[in-house]
């Protein structure tokens, strides 16, 4: 700074304070982790979008064994800020998460967008060809317990690795978005957080995610992840990356569940409102009810399952929610209410297998 410019600004307090005002923005969108796709180009393998651009593409996963290509969208803003990452499908029979983003994304134009969003359509492609639930028929695993994934794994674990690998260092914020699976009745709809996690910051900044989206109630994730390698979820394994991250669950039974794919696409709206990305002119939410401790009663053996309760209902410690049969019809189990509490998730259809989840009943704080 030379001395004419000293002079200038002491004679001009206004320019001071503008230049004071500068400063201090930087400072603080520099903290925030954001601007940093300042007028550049995003891209993830061969998909690539400037400031003011579009652009959908494929990218190949091949592990050595199988192969599955993953549909993505960037949409980059004209102006900089913050990157949204949002993954659909990473369960394959969960419709109305996939649907959302297929609806939403051409509704939205980057020339009104400081930031940029990165909507992974489909990330667990065989999955969804196959019409699997929790696994893929590629190699039987579950991509939600796969994270963070290993570059020489198996298909569902080289998905994984390259969403933390090529997506997430990408991002401010990361929505995963899910349904109860193809036989799993949910209800109501819920965000989720981690609310245990070690760093704070990252913690309230996916809290105020899951209070602006929008949903009547909120699920506060307990438990540490620390080591990182406990973070085995999708959305987990952004949050021991320092990335906010919620969870979505709106719809189920592999049905095109409109209702869950309106409060899907109005959430995100919320989401990018809040994060600065785009405006809305959504009126404000109420906080959700926060639903803190769930208990689930799995099934202690193979066989089928009837549930006798609705789920979004009230229950009492020790009532009958449902039972199982042996293959010839014998009751050889019945599901009782863990706790008094409210039922927000059921499998639906008759086949079940040891071990699995039968019932979920959550306490409201
Ligand atoms: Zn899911």
């Amino acid at each position: 700074m030379n001395d004419r410019f000293t002079i200038l600004l002491i004679k001009r307090p206004i320019l001071l304070l503008v230049l004071t005002a500068f400063l201090l923005f930087s400072l603080q969108t520099n903290l925030l982790g954001q601007q940093s796709n300042a007028n550049d180009i995003i891209s993830i393998g061969s998909i690539a979008a400037a400031p003011g651009e579009r652009a959908s593409g494929t990218v190949e996963i091949t592990s050595d064994e199988n192969a599955s290509f993953v549909p993505i969208t960037i949409i980059n803003g004209k102006k900089s800020g913050p990157t949204l990452v949002l993954m659909a499908g990473i369960h394959g029979s969960e419709y109305s998460p996939i649907i959302s983003l297929q609806n939403l994304m051409p509704a939205i134009d980057p020339n009104e967008m400081s930031g940029a969003i990165i909507a992974i359509h489909i990330v667990n492609m065989p999955a969804y060809l196959g019409r699997t639930i929790y696994i893929s028929p590629a190699d039987g695993k579950n991509l939600n317990r796969s994270f963070p994934g290993k570059a020489d794994g198996t298909l569902t674990e080289r998905t994984a690795y390259f969403l933390t690998s090529k997506v997430y260092p990408l991002a401010d914020a990361v929505l995963d978005i899910h349904s109860g699976d193809g036989n799993e009745q949910l209800r109501p709809s819920w965000v989720g957080y981690y609310s245990e996690e070690e760093d704070a910051a990252v913690v309230e900044a996916s809290r105020k995610m899951a209070m602006v989206f929008g949903l009547k109630y909120a699920v506060a994730f307990k438990g540490s992840l620390t080591p990182k390698s406990k973070a085995i979820w999708a959305g987990s394994a952004a949050i021991a990356m320092g990335i906010p991250s919620i969870d979505v669950e709106a719809g189920g039974m592999g049905i095109v569940n409109h209702y869950a794919i309106e409060q899907i696409e109005t959430g995100i709206r919320r989401i990018m409102d809040h994060l600065g990305i785009l405006e809305t002119s959504l009126p404000p939410v109420e906080e959700p009810t926060i639903f803190g401790k769930r208990f689930s009663v799995n099934a202690p053996s193979d066989g089928s399952w009837f549930p006798l309760v609705d789920t979004e209902k009230m229950v009492e410690e020790g009532e009958l929610i449902g039972f199982m049969t042996d293959w010839y019809g014998k009751r050889i189990f019945e599901a009782r209410a863990p706790i008094s509490g409210m039922l927000i998730l059921r499998l639906e259809a008759p086949p079940v297998k040891e071990g699995e989840l039968l019932i979920t009943v959550a306490k409201i704080e």
